[in-house]
């Protein structure tokens, strides 16, 4: 192993979660390095305006808002650098980072693992079209809903998420169809329920959209109906929200981290600490439940203190 570097502290990722990691570690005098990994910016860059983060009483562009931490970490010291984290060697005494496949390592005596999460997405063409285009494809209900306030819309999947999603959008969109592929959703029946008491969600089972309809905004959905081969076009949808699950990004700890059965890293209650000493994990890669900026942001800050804790702990 070719070590070119060692350091205190090592962030990987650069969401709200890396960022926040950032500006907590470097207030702290830690000097930490963060990278960025290859989607700079995080699932914020995607999304269009952020209006629920405290603190913007106007909205904020979400890759305005990122480049505003990235600033603020920038600001106290945080090193930023272009570069994707492609294997680790984590124990409790070392840990080793590697950089771009290359035979280069960073020894670091803290690693801070923000590396998020991935929405899944259906692979059709025009939801990747539309998506790029800013128009209407979303993966992020409570990010983008209200821009179809008083509209209608599609939500695809027939888990727990997607019935949150579609009971959340029912409240601001007038008409919501739920895509279910299945004869029955897998969702708890408590998150069913609250989207069959709704009298604007009506669901469709055995359903799966074939194509998203319009040219630079979302206009339709073509659906098929698996049980009878039929299509049928939903109309006047503004707004198309796919919602069948998000991957963490944790592949490249597997071999030393605690994970759960979909691969979201285990930290120990209240904190950061995952099961390596001196490894933290923090934002949507630990956290399948709140997904939102700000509970990212927070467990950011929370990983940096604990992670400062451990560095005073070994002195
Ligand atoms: P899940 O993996 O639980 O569900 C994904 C859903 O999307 C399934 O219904 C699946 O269908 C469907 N799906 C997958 N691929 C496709 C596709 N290509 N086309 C159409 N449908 C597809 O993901 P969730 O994000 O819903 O939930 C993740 C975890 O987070 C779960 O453990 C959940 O309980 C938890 N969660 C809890 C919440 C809460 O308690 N408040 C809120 C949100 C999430 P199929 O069933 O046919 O496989």
């Amino acid at each position: 192993m070719n070590i070119i570097e060692k350091t205190h502290c090592l962030i990987i990722g650069s969401g709200p979660a890396g960022y926040t990691a950032g500006i907590y570690a470097s207030r702290a005098g830690m000097k930490p390095i963060l990278y960025q990994g290859l989607e700079a910016g995080g699932q914020l860059m995607l999304t269009g305006e952020v209006e629920n983060f405290p603190g913007y009483p106007a909205g904020v562009h979400g890759a305005s808002m990122m480049q505003d931490l990235k600033t603020q970490a920038e600001r106290f010291g945080t090193e930023i650098r272009i570069g994707h984290i492609t294997a680790t060697q984590l124990s409790d005494d070392k840990k080793y980072i590697q950089i771009d496949n290359e035979d280069k390592w960073i020894e670091t005596d803290t690693l801070i693992i923000a590396t998020g999460a991935s929405a899944k997405w259906l692979g059709l063409p025009s939801e990747k079209l539309l998506r790029d285009a800013g128009g209407g494809v979303s993966s992020c209900a409570v990010c983008d809903g209200f821009f179809h306030r008083k509209k209608r819309v599609v939500v695809v999947g027939g888990g727990d998420t997607a019935c949150e999603d579609a009971s959340y959008l029912a409240n601001i969109c007038e008409k919501v169809y739920l895509l279910v592929r299945k004869e029955e959703m897998r969702a708890s029946k408590i998150m069913q329920n609250r989207i069959k008491n709704k009298a604007n969600v009506e669901i469709l089972f055995n359903t799966s959209p074939e194509e998203v309809l319009g040219t630079e905004v979302v206009e339709g959905v073509r659906v098929i109906n698996h049980a009878t081969n039929e299509t049928q076009i939903l109309e006047n949808i503004s707004g198309f929200f796919v919602a069948i699950g998000h991957t963490p990004n944790s592949g490249i700890f597997k071999p030393f981290l605690t994970m759960d059965e979909q691969g979201y890293i285990i930290t120990e209650k209240g904190t950061a600490n995952t099961n390596v000493k001196g490894v933290f994990a923090c934002g949507d890669v630990q956290d399948k439940n709140y997904r939102q900026a700000i509970t990212a942001a927070a467990s950011g800050c929370m990983a940096a203190l604990d992670a400062e804790r451990y560095l005073a702990s070994k002195e």
